[in-house]
């Protein structure tokens, strides 16, 4: 039986996002515009990153402080070697309720199948248009949308279902592809998500204008096709959900900077080299690769990560104001979203 603990504000800790790699092979211009991660751009050297067995170890370790659903990430989650045999080994631990990844699609179809296999439950695919010239603007490597649509397709011929796409909203640049996307996945076992674009790290040039608010998205998709709220699943969900009006499935938005929800937010993130980051918007982290590496003890590395969210104070998206904004953090592609 996990033990239950809870923050300075009532929050209870449920949710780990494990990056994998701080690498992909897409330059999304609102997480890792090219003229910061160009060439000269240095990654993180392998032996920086957390084995798959310091992973699993602190995982586990997670798990048994409360934690129910895992999620892997990145940058891109399926460049890392042999992701399936990290995904077998999370899968075996108990108490794990939902185990999934995000993925921005473009090796899915290859991997689908073998991640399957290991124990992943379901998988959310990044997707900003179905318009070809939009989308290969968006990843700015010039990645052709058919191929992220053979990723979906294999991933729900494999049985991760269901898939969620993730549409990152930009003023002026995909706005006008929405309704596109939400008739594309409509009674296909999809459930798209459209996600207000946020002021995560601090290279991607964000500005409050570029941001169309959620309740705005709604009203555009529900002018063609209409919608009806529903409940949320439970506490915390990120997500409003919303039912297409005849039975045609539900979408989801995330209005994390219109109707900020971090006073249920139970999420944990662990970089790639092992620091334990309370919210997306932290500065810095707590680094649990070196307690890892001194040899630490199950119960050492528990209590830290106990003391850790016992104190978290965190809620960035309530209070952002201009001066908030000017703070330092840490990007979106190394600590995972
Ligand atoms: N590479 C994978 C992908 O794109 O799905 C996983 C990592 S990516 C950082 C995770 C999610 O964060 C993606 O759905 C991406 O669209 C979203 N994201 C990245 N930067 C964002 C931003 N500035 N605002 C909102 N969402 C963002
Ligand atoms: Fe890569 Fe995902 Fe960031 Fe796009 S959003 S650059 S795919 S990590
Ligand atoms: Fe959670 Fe921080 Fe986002 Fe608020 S801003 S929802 S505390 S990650």
């Amino acid at each position: 039986m996990a033990t239950e603990i809870t923050d300075s504000l009532g929050r209870p800790l449920r949710d780990l996002r494990i990056s994998v790699t701080d690498r992909c092979n897409f330059r999304c211009t609102y997480c890792m515009p090219k003229e910061v991660f160009g060439k000269d751009f240095h990654f993180l050297p392998p032996s920086e990153l957390l084995t798959f067995e310091e992973i699993a170890r602190l995982a586990r370790l997670f798990v048994e402080n409360g934690v129910e659903k895992i999620r892997l990430t990145g940058g891109e989650p399926l460049l890392r070697r042999e992701l399936e045999t990290l995904v077998a080994m999370l899968a075996r631990l108990p108490g794990v309720r939902d185990l999934t990844i995000t993925t921005n699609g473009s090796l899915l179809a290859k991997k689908a199948r073998a991640l399957r296999a290991a124990g992943l439950h379901r998988v959310t695919v990044s997707l900003d248009s179905l318009d070809d010239r939009v989308f290969r603007s968006m990843n700015d490597v010039d990645f052709p949308v058919e191929r992220v649509l053979e990723g979906i397709d294999a991933a729900l011929e494999a049985g991760l279902r269901p898939v969620k796409v993730n549409v990152v909203v930009k003023r002026g640049i995909n706005d006008h592809t929405l309704v596109d996307i939400a008739r594309r996945f409509r009674g296909t076992g999809c459930i798209v998500r459209f996600i207000e674009y946020m002021d995560v790290g601090t290279t991607n040039g964000w500005r409050l204008a570029d941001v169309v608010p959620a309740a705005e998205v709604v009203r555009m998709i529900s002018a063609e096709l209409p919608l009806v709220p529903i409940e949320r699943h439970y506490p915390g969900e990120v997500a409003s959900r919303y039912r297409y009006a005849d039975g045609g499935g539900e979408i989801g938005v995330i209005a994390s900077v219109t109707q900020p929800f971090c006073r249920d937010c139970s999420r944990a993130r662990l970089s790639s080299d092992g620091m334990l980051y309370t919210c997306l918007f932290s500065a810095g982290g707590h680094d649990f690769r070196t307690l890892l590496r001194l040899g630490k003890s199950d119960a050492e590395i528990a209590r830290c990560l106990r003391d850790i969210w016992r104190i978290r104070s965190d809620r960035y998206s309530e209070i952002r104001t201009a001066e908030t904004r000017k703070l330092p953090k840490v990007e979106m592609s190394h600590i995972g979203g």
